[in-house]
């Protein structure tokens, strides 16, 4: 289906589309854009009517998990399962997945907007957390593989059956990716894994993960991208070889993240995605994608953070006057204001690009994009989040006022899927040309 005929669908409301039910007409057709009664921040102009369509509908059933629902997890480190539940009953795991396999079939820029609707809510991290793997580490089992594999796979994604993680970082390699060691050897019927991840978000509560790990050592290939394969594997606990610890972490402690341990865990030959070796040229595929979801999760938390520091700035009085009305207090805020609008600019250009698949975008050109927008997106929301808990004064620190949380979350996307100093120096070699420096 067109991007044409997806629209005509948005507007039309057609009930055979899950990502569009519970969507008033009144709000599909109109430009303008508020997601509740509330003031919304962010200035919606210029985005597609599929992107604000989608808003809408996430924004409803976000509505649904207060603030309160979102304290309660991440202090009781308890899985936002009824979330996820809900986002899977309307069909929004499968928002960027194929239409023939009960997907949406929209792209990166409206899956982008869904992540960032979904931090912006006040779910933060955490909400997005909860999905995200669906929703982009599937992205190269659509692409590359077989039949029977999105058969069997891809609409219990969907339908939120199965819960998937992404298994690429291991502790002693780190952002040296191409140097990972988790070995997948051949055996009659299959492949033997042996190997060590390590940051594993939702494997407690996965049945698959989509594995990278090698299946020729590294030794023997003539460069590090080689000899790397993908696959998707049962995560079978009952099985022998498979174990994994929680990792204590700072935020978004509602999802779990581990350590996982695979010792001659046995999978079957056809868990490989694509071609054997060929695992490395297939993540890329995903990658830019990636980094478009996480800038939009980042823009997201900023936004909520500012809307919440400026709300409490308009009405906390000390000195006989609201504090906002003091310079010192609304010019940081303006100031973060101005940067969450700038990286919502680069975040929503490179997802563009992403989409625009006919070929006359280079490779390049969106790789600098997307990794541009997640950086300049994840430092803004560091930004807006650090000042929205200093706005608060001393309840800027109490968990009440959740601004505490967003600034705890707010560090993933400055250091994962990649750091920001990674994205500095991909920056200074490709575009500046400077010697490589790693
Ligand atoms: C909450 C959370 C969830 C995650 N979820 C997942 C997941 O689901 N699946 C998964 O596979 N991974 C996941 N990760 C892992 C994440 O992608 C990595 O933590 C990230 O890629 C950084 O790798 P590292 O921690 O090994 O850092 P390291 O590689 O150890 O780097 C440490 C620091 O050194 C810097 N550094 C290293 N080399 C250079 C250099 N040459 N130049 C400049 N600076 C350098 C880095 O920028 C970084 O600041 C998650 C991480 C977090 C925190």
């Amino acid at each position: 289906m067109s991007r044409l005929q997806i629209t005509r669908f948005c507007l039309a409301k057609t009930p055979c589309l899950p990502r569009l039910q519970g969507v008033p007409s009144r709000l599909v057709a109109r430009a303008a854009f508020s997601t509740s009664s509330r003031r919304q921040l962010m200035e919606t102009t210029g985005f597609t009517d599929e992107q604000l369509t989608v808003r809408e509908a996430i924004s409803n059933i976000c509505a649904k998990f207060p603030n309160t629902y979102w304290q309660e997890h991440d202090q009781q480190e308890k899985d936002p399962k009824e979330f996820h539940a809900a986002l899977a009953k309307d069909g929004w795991l499968g928002i960027a997945l194929p239409e023939s396999h009960g997907g949406a079939g929209l792209g990166i820029s409206e899956a982008t907007m869904m992540m960032q609707t979904i931090t912006q809510s006040g779910a933060g991290m955490a909400g997005a957390q909860a999905i995200h793997a669906n929703v982009y580490a599937t992205q190269p089992l659509a692409k590359f593989g077989t039949k029977e594999q999105l058969e069997t796979t891809i609409p219990n994604i969907i339908n939120g059956t199965w819960r998937t993680c992404f298994g690429v970082t291991e502790p002693n390699t780190g952002l040296e990716t191409l140097k990972l060691k988790t070995l997948a050897t051949k055996t009659a019927d299959g492949y033997s894994i042996t190997g060590q991840k390590i940051w594993i978000t939702c494997a407690q509560v996965a049945s698959k993960m989509i594995l990278l790990a090698r299946t020729t050592p590294l030794e023997e290939v003539k460069k590090s991208s080689e000899g790397l394969s993908l696959f998707c594997i049962d995560l079978n606990r009952d099985q022998p070889g498979l174990d994994m610890r929680k990792i204590k972490k700072m935020g978004g402690r509602a999802v779990d993240a581990n350590e996982v341990f695979f010792d001659n865990y046995q999978i079957p030959a056809d868990a490989l995605i694509g071609e054997e070796n060929q695992g490395f040229k297939i993540i890329l595929h995903g990658m830019n994608a990636e980094r478009c979801l996480l800038a939009g999760e980042a823009l997201g938390l900023g936004y909520a953070a500012l809307e919440r520091a400026s709300q409490y700035a308009r009405e906390r009085v000390v000195f006989g006057r609201p504090i906002g009305q003091n310079q010192g207090v609304a010019h940081p805020l303006a100031d973060a204001y101005m940067n969450l609008e700038a990286a919502k600019l680069a975040t929503y250009h490179a997802a563009r690009l992403y989409d625009n698949n006919d070929g006359s975008v280079p490779f390049h050109s969106i790789g600098v994009a997307c990794n541009s927008a997640k950086y300049l997106a994840a430092e803004a929301a560091f930004k807006a989040c650090e000042r929205a808990v200093l706005a608060h004064g001393g309840m800027g620190y109490a968990m009440e006022f959740d601004v505490e949380r967003y600034l705890r979350e707010c560090l993933v996307p400055r250091i994962a899927p990649v750091s920001r100093e990674m994205i500095l120096n991909y920056i200074s070699e490709k575009v500046l040309e400077m010697p490589r420096s790693y």
